[in-house]
């Protein structure tokens, strides 16, 4: 499980790496979207780690809280609520908690994959982020149930959400801007389902560098 340092730490590491992705996102986003996707998930994590950066030794909740609030109010749109959700929901599983474990990670995600059911609609097969955070969320329930660990958790959640990502390649988008492309969206990954593969990896990668177990 995560201190309060470090879950501080991996949310500077998750703004990096969506600076780091910043193109590759914008790309998935300009075959079957705007093209905007990396460019938003880049400034949207930027604006919410230069509030949560100035803070002074806050616990687990409130950062998580500001940081995914900060990312709705800059974002707005649709994104914005879809994605920061995940922030606001994990602080919310880890309302008064000392440390940032497997039941926090697990009960936020499958928190936050209802949110986002509810706020914008979209089922798995609708070629959106809901298809890989669907299988993350219950693969990690299940972990938990065989009484597996923080890392362990995580791990097996983030292969889940890459499986989830790859599923949309092959899926016609029927939700958000893609589904206007209808048939021409089969073949190609979705910007936001792999958004938030990356979101798992960079969690996981912290944990397994930091030999959290
Ligand atoms: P916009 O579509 O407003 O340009 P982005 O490009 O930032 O926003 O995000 C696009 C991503 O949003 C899509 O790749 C998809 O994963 C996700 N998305 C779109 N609509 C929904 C929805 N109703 N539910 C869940 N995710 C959605
Ligand atoms: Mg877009």
């Amino acid at each position: 499980m995560l201190t309060n340092k470090q879950v501080n730490e991996m949310l500077g590491e998750i703004t990096n790496m969506f600076q780091d992705k910043m193109e590759e996102l914008s790309k998935y986003d300009s075959v079957i979207g705007d093209g905007d996707h990396g460019i938003t998930m880049a400034r949207g994590s930027k604006a919410a780690w230069s509030k949560v950066s100035a803070m002074s030794d806050e616990n687990i909740d409130e950062q998580l809280k500001v940081y995914g609030r900060t990312m709705i109010s800059e974002l707005g749109g649709a994104i914005g609520p879809l994605f920061g959700s995940i922030f606001t929901e994990l602080a919310r599983a880890s309302k008064g908690a000392q440390n940032f474990g497997e039941n926090e990670l697990s009960n936020g995600i499958t928190k936050a994959k209802d949110k986002i059911f509810k706020l914008g609609g979209a089922v798995v097969g609708d070629k959106t982020m809901v298809d890989s955070i669907t299988p993350a969320s219950v693969v990690m329930a299940d972990s938990i149930a065989e009484g597996e660990g923080f890392h362990l958790v995580l791990s097996k959640g983030t292969e889940s959400a890459k499986a989830g990502m790859e599923s949309t390649i092959e899926l016609k988008a029927r939700k958000g801007r893609s589904k206007y492309l209808q048939d021409k969206s089969i073949g190609h990954q979705d910007a936001g389902a792999t958004s938030f593969y990356y979101l798992m990896k960079t969690m996981n990668d912290y944990a397994g560098r930091c030999d959290i177990k």
